[in-house]
């Protein structure tokens, strides 16, 4: 290729189990996709689901067992947490029928949706793009994703974060307002799904700030931990 400069490497999370890796195309995301959360962010409508993305290069990968890092970010006095089922796509596809969803899975895996929450309001409020609340450097920390077969049957799994060992976020997959198979058929009304796409499909309640030094442990039954420190 003739390229002026090198082309940026390709993000890529590991595959639990293998020595393979998932490269990684786009990030989607649910906003407000547990009832109790949708009630902390003071909203009671149920509208359809909603999507916001990040850039593919906000991925943090961390392998398992690794404590990974990522940088308090500038401009926010208030970054927060977000645990998440992550959803990754294997199969190009769009207008997906919702019981067609699940043949377009590659695997799960456990994610961390970071989020500067007081420029989310601030954004909210003026009715603007939410990119520098949710898409910013290293917001996607990403734990290795199993593959579906190795997953088991996530749909009532437990999902849940500690901070510094005090437990701050704790649900069931089973509340998704909008589950898995829903959520991939409405996001593929919007966008053609590709191999390689990974949906953070949404937060359950208990999100709140960090600082400096906190240890982030989230988790999900089936599909192991995530574990992450604010430098
Ligand atoms: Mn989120």
């Amino acid at each position: 290729m003739n390229h002026v400069f090198a082309a940026p490497p390709t993000v890529s999370v590991p595959v639990a189990g293998t020595e393979r890796t998932f490269p990684v195309h786009r990030i989607y995301c649910v906003g407000r996709n547990y009832v109790e959360h949708k009630k902390e962010m003071g909203f009671t409508d149920r509208d359809p689901p909603f999507f916001f993305t990040k850039p593919a290069d906000a991925v943090v990968a961390i392998s398992h067992g690794a404590v990974g890092e990522i940088p308090y970010p500038s401009a926010t006095q208030n970054l927060h947490h977000e645990i998440e089922l992550v959803v990754a796509i294997g199969t190009r596809g769009r207008n997906i029928p919702v019981e067609d969803a699940p043949g377009y899975i590659f695997g799960y895996a456990v994610g961390l949706d970071m989020t500067r929450r007081d420029l989310q309001f601030a954004m909210r409020d003026k009715g603007r793009p939410w990119d520098v609340s949710k898409g910013f450097d290293h917001s996607a920390p990403i734990a290795p994703i199993h593959p579906v077969a190795d997953a088991g049957d996530i749909a009532n799994a437990t999902i849940a974060l500690d901070v510094n060992g005090a437990a701050r976020q704790s649900s069931s997959i089973s509340k998704l307002i909008w589950n898995v198979a829903e959520t991939i058929a409405h996001l593929s009304t919007y966008f053609e799904l590709a191999p390689g796409d990974l949906i953070f499909t949404g937060t359950p309640e208990g999100v709140g700030a960090v600082v400096s030094g906190d240890l982030l442990e989230g988790r999900i039954d089936g599909l192991g931990d995530l574990r992450v420190r604010i430098a």
